[in-house]
């Protein structure tokens, strides 16, 4: 069961084989075993896991069917989830039950699955290794000397140790992608706007957004199925029509025009990744694909570009963080003043202070224009280099991270190292496109590669499509760490 795909755990569900008591027991079980070596959850609550497990077997035995009735999954502790402690990674909210649920929680409820807890993060979402997370770093399933990748971290090594059969991420710029690409699961960060951001605590509102992290495509798709849609309570969520992500599944790839951005395959990139992306593309031109080189050549303005807009926002959305209504407060103050000082020097990390500092600075009198709004031009540009690549291609392949998952400690002391391991990955939040990681190889220290599939607006069948079919053919995506054998 524990290494059972999503469908199967569905049907052996549907056909009452395992109640959804049992199958969460099994995997409250594991993640008590491996969670003090991983960390990869910051709650865990058996009481409250199973109180809903017990909700959803009694819609079971109504007669109630669906295609993730009674599957148990983790949440990241980005996700306001009624009930449940929710700390986003940090001491701010180490003490904050959240009074509601998030969307993309709600659909999850609706769709009867259960929660097996809530994931290790960065702080707020801040950080590519999840060591800025204030319950401390979490471990990588391949190898306990590897960093994870970060922010959805705690997502991806629950999923590749099998403490949860499936996880939700965010990625504001790479925050699936990377983590997946580095704990060797699939992991898909939607288009903007696909699914909503209510109840999910913002970081850079522009660019985050929520997505499926798991082992296989066909996993994330059926996730997908239940995480996306329209919500009013989310002004920049968009009014489309539902979507079977599902359906394109088993197309066949031939004549697939895969883009090659040549800026993917310069400098910076390790040349083990580099073979992997290579082997990809070969099985892809086997199952009938052709390549063709692209470029992006404001590419490398992206960290740049993002660097300011994402302190930006997020020094405007974590000024809420006042130490008034909810969160942490600092015991020993004279005045207003020294109690919103105090509380937030106390409250944030060392990362989350750099980025409010950037932020607020960006956008200062003086300041704004030479950095704000010259970044937001370039912003555009970007999102333009995309668009013309994509008259010429179907989907874009490259790697997810230059490199395989790098050892704690080795990146944390220099910001700038850190910010670019995304560097593949930020374009395409700055474009607001949906992307993938999918496994595809190791390195010879046996650390997990990903490589990554980029798709016009509202692509997401299709991406998982190309995913899909590559996992039909080989089996990167169902190799397993050391801790489960
Ligand atoms: N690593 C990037 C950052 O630190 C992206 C994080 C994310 O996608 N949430 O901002």
């Amino acid at each position: 069961m524990i290494n059972a795909s999503l469908k199967q755990l569905a049907a052996a569900l549907a056909a009452k084989k395992i109640s959804s008591t049992e199958l969460s027991s099994l995997f409250l079980d594991r993640i008590e075993a491996l969670n003090p070596r991983f960390n990869a959850f910051i709650t865990v609550d058996r009481n409250r896991t199973l109180a809903e497990a017990k909700h959803v077997d009694a819609r079971i035995a109504a007669g109630e069917s669906g295609p993730l009735l009674g599957v148990p999954i983790a949440h990241k502790d980005i996700f306001c989830a009624d009930g449940w402690r929710t700390t986003c990674g940090s001491k701010m909210l180490g003490n904050f039950t959240a009074p509601y649920d998030a969307t993309v929680i709600a659909h999850f409820k609706q769709a009867g699955t259960v929660s097996l807890g809530k994931t290790n993060m960065d702080e707020f979402a801040m950080g590519s290794s999840n060591e800025t997370s204030f319950f401390g770093a979490v471990k990588n399933p391949w190898d306990e000397a590897a960093v994870p990748g970060g922010s959805s971290g705690g997502s991806a090594a629950a999923v590749a140790a099998r403490m949860a059969p499936a996880a939700t991420g965010t990625d504001t710029g790479g925050s699936i992608r990377q983590p997946a690409s580095l704990c060797g699961i699939s992991g898909l960060k939607p288009t903007y706007g696909v699914c909503s951001r209510y109840g999910m605590i913002a970081f850079a509102s522009s660019l985050d957004q929520a997505g499926p992290m798991a082992p296989s495509a066909e996993d994330c798709a059926l996730l997908m199925n239940v995480m996306a849609g329209f919500d009013e309570k989310d002004s920049t969520s968009l009014e489309r029509e539902k979507e079977d992500y599902t359906r394109d599944l088993d197309k066949p790839l031939a004549g697939l025009k895969i883009g090659l951005p040549k800026e993917f395959f310069a400098e910076g990139l390790s040349s083990e990744v580099a073979q992997s992306i290579e082997a990809a593309i070969a099985e892809y031109k086997k199952l009938g694909a052709v390549t063709v080189e692209v470029s992006l050549p404001n590419m490398g303005l992206s960290v740049p570009v993002y660097y300011v807009l994402a302190p930006a926002e997020a020094s405007s959305n974590l000024s809420r963080f006042d130490g008034v209504r909810y969160g942490h407060r600092t015991s020993d103050y004279k005045d207003l003043l020294d109690m919103y000082e105090k509380t937030r020097a106390e409250g944030f990390g060392a990362e989350v202070k750099r980025r409010i500092m950037i932020g607020a600075y960006v956008l200062s009198h003086g300041y704004y224009d030479a950095y704000y709004l010259q970044a937001q031009r370039i912003r555009r540009l970007i999102a333009a280099d995309f668009a013309a690549a994509f008259k010429q291609c179907d989907v874009i392949l490259g790697p997810t991270a230059p490199t395989p998952a790098f050892n704690f400690g080795e990146k944390a002391a220099d910001p700038v190292a850190m910010y670019l391991s995304d560097i593949y990955t930020i374009a395409v939040n700055l474009a607001g496109l949906p992307g993938m990681s999918i496994p595809c190889g190791f390195s010879g220290n046996n650390r997990p590669i990903g490589v990554q599939l980029i798709g016009d607006l509202f692509s997401e069948a299709k991406l998982l499509n190309i995913a899909h079919q590559y996992q039909l053919h080989t089996d990167w995506h169902t190799k397993m760490p050391e801790v489960l054998k």
